[in-house]
């Protein structure tokens, strides 16, 4: 039987190619989308997989998909937004969004997924921090400060649930081409890209051939990892 593994916001960028990497190893995904329904059916379809629709902000929500979907063996926080902007123009709504959003959706989904995991004594938990977490970024304080939190969650949980055969590791992506950095120009991208050692961006598929690394038992002795994909953007 094929084990089940959960993608949370798989509908486009790093989650697509996570859930497409994923399937290739032999995993059954479960993909989960909030607004991209088209393209979340059409990747169910692509992999034969089920599509769930949830915010994971909302923990009804995460539960009612996890009671229809059944338990998990792999789960992969990967569902995020981000915020651009000077602090001092944040609004509270966008302030407990991208907090309720990057740190509430990880744990709603971790606290879900966990039952059956401990019982199990047996899981894997990905979490999605970035690489600004560790150099800080201008105009993006409250994204960084939530993957503050994921690196803490991350390292915390892996001592928790260690003891209960649950293996808890982070991938911390560096400048990845997807929607998320539509914000910027071609020309700003490819600027940024001179900040790699390997001297340009990265794609989702570099991020979902690490996660599904991770996800395999090639690393079944390696928890509370933060690993870098960011073709030496932070050395
Ligand atoms: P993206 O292209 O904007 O995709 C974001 C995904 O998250 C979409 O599938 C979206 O689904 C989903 N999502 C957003 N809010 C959701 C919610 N409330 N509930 C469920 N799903 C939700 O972004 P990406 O670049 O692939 O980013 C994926 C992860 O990598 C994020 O955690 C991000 O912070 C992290 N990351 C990205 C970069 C980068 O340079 N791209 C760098 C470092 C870290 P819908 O469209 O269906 O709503």
């Amino acid at each position: 039987m094929k084990k089940r593994a959960l993608v949370t916001g798989s509908s486009r960028g790093i989650g697509a190619a996570t859930a497409r990497a994923l399937a290739a190893d032999g995993w059954e995904v479960n993909i989960n989308y909030f607004r991209s329904e088209k393209e979340a059916l059409a990747l169910g379809q692509e992999l034969g997989a089920r599509v769930f629709r949830a915010d994971v902000a909302d923990p009804a929500q995460v539960q009612a998909m996890f009671d229809e979907m059944g338990p998990v063996e792999l789960l992969v926080n990967n569902a995020g937004i981000a915020h651009e902007g000077l602090i001092t123009d944040i609004t509270d709504e966008e302030w407990q969004r991208i907090f309720a959003v990057n740190v509430g959706g990880v744990f709603n989904c971790i606290r879900a997924a966990l039952p059956h995991m401990i019982h199990e004594k047996h899981g894997i938990i990905i979490n999605t921090s970035s690489v600004l977490m560790k150099a800080g970024g201008s105009c993006e304080a409250s994204y960084t400060a939530t993957k503050g939190a994921i690196e803490g969650l991350t390292k915390s949980l892996a001592r928790e649930l260690g003891p209960s055969g649950i293996r808890v590791n982070a991938v911390a992506p560096g400048v990845i081409e997807t929607d998320m950095l539509n914000c910027f120009t071609r020309e700003e991208l490819d600027a940024v890209a001179e900040n790699a050692a390997m001297g340009r961006n990265g794609l989702p598929e570099d991020v979902a051939k690490v996660t599904a690394m991770l996800a395999s038992d090639a690393c079944q002795f390696v928890t509370g990892a933060i690993i870098n994909v960011d073709g030496g953007n932070i050395l």
